[in-house]
């Protein structure tokens, strides 16, 4: 799979919305979100942002999903299909399973600054599940699953820096987060209110069944 190289602000700009995918930097005054003379498409024509087809509409949604969790089309795709076979509103099951991928879980517990830096964690084996080496990005927890860190000085030290940055951080709902071990439980399945990408998923849905 091809691997995005670009400057993840771009994706932002170009979706008109903060996908917070620099960690702490997008907290702060330099995200050119904030910026009224910055928070334009990229290039030439990039401020003549019109309405947009019914299409284009549709398209955006789609890709302001694709680009928050980091895929590549074609593994969104495959998310799509399962969801589609799976019960339930599939916009809702979509969004419920890529919340559930373990890089975004390793960084809704503030173990990493941001999914890409999680994603790596995870590649260089820091992150256990349920006891044993998980580093597969895209694996999909369920309830039950115990998250640790990789029982080296080194990792503990690593992960609890970063619990650091933010002292009163508290994990949502459905993540049982023990901060002093450092480790998490899933408790219950992400609901939509969980999922802090404001889109209308049915659009995603109606763009990926054309
Ligand atoms: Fe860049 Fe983060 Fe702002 Fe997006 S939210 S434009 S990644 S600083």
């Amino acid at each position: 799979m091809g691997r995005y190289l670009d400057s993840s602000c771009k994706l932002c700009r170009r979706e008109g919305m903060k996908l917070m995918l620099k960690g702490i930097r997008c907290e702060t005054g330099k995200c050119p979100i904030e910026k009224r003379q910055r928070n334009v498409a990229p290039g030439m024509h990039g401020w003549r942002r019109g309405r947009g087809s019914d299409y284009g509409i549709r398209l955006r949604e789609k890709q302001k999903v694709k680009r928050y969790y980091g895929l590549g089309e074609t593994q969104f795709m495959r998310y799509f299909e399962e969801a589609e076979h799976t019960k339930g509103n599939t916009g809702e099951v979509l969004l419920s399973m890529l919340e559930r991928r373990l890089d975004n879980v390793v960084y809704k517990l503030n173990f990493a600054p941001s999914r890409k830096t999680a994603r790596q964690l995870i590649a260089h084996g820091h992150i256990y599940i349920n006891a044993k080496k998980v580093d597969i990005a895209d694996y999909v927890v369920t309830i039950g699953d115990k998250i640790t860190v990789k029982p080296s000085e080194k990792s503990k030290k690593r992960i609890r820096m970063q619990l650091d940055t933010n002292p009163n951080f508290t994990a949502q709902s459905w993540l049982q987060l023990d901060i002093k071990d450092p480790s998490a439980v899933i408790v219950a399945l992400p609901s939509r209110q969980d999922v802090q990408l404001p889109i209308e998923e049915q659009l995603v849905v109606e763009f990926c069944s054309r």
